[in-house]
């Protein structure tokens, strides 16, 4: 059998897809790394990345190109990674959301807050701890007007990355990673960075589903 056996797909409606791919790209299971703006392409792919970028714009273009429901179903069933903005879509309820709410792809029990941190000079990059993924060594996160998990609904959420930051005069701890079933999140870029540990971890995911 060849070690490259699975069809990984990004989301190319909006934002920053590229860097996924190029991440992709230098993982040998990786058969092919493409990007999907039909549903055509969804259904000949393993699994899907929904990238960060502007979760509004996402889901106008998602309506406007009738892949609203192709997505929403596919999520359902296929090993799914939405980071930042994607981590919105993939989530089933979002506060700090556009005036009249905004589509999402409902896959993810929980509530994602946008817009968390403020706006984008409040931008940071810190040395986040995953150990349930990655072990002991922290992963360079890069938050860009990041969105935080703030409910979890159901007991099948894991939350595998948490931040501690000061709000006011309080440490708080707020949910920036989380594992659902076939559903992984990250509240960060990671594909910003050099590090293509999280990359490796989601093909390792997604071939578990594979078959
Ligand atoms: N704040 C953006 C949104 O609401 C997400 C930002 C990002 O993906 N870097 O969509």
């Amino acid at each position: 059998m060849s070690a490259a056996t699975l069809i990984v797909g990004v989301l190319a409606l909006q934002g920053a897809f590229i860097e996924h791919i190029h991440m992709l790209n230098k993982i040998p299971e990786v058969k092919e790394a493409i990007p999907v703006r039909t549903e055509e392409q969804l259904n000949s792919i393993d699994c899907l990345i929904i990238p960060g970028g502007e979760s509004t714009a996402m889901a106008l273009i998602a309506e406007r190109c009738n892949m609203l429901e192709p997505l929403r179903a596919f999520v359902q069933k296929k090993p799914t990674w939405g980071t930042c903005a994607g981590m919105i879509m993939l989530a089933k309820e979002a506060t700090g959301a556009k005036k009249g709410g905004q589509q999402l792809f409902n896959g993810l029990d929980v509530v994602v807050n946008r817009n968390q941190f403020g706006t984008q000079k409040e931008s940071f990059q810190t040395m986040l701890h995953l150990p349930e993924i990655l072990g002991e060594e922290p992963f360079p996160a890069v938050f860009i007007r990041a969105p935080v998990i703030s409910q979890i609904k159901s007991d099948d959420v894991k939350i595998v990355g948490r931040l501690e930051h000061k709000h006011g005069q309080t440490e708080a701890e707020t949910a920036v990673a989380v594992i659902q079933n076939h559903l992984f999140a990250t509240a960060f870029h990671p594909e910003l960075t050099s590090d293509n540990r999280l990359h490796q971890f989601f093909v390792g995911f997604a071939l578990k589903y594979k078959n």
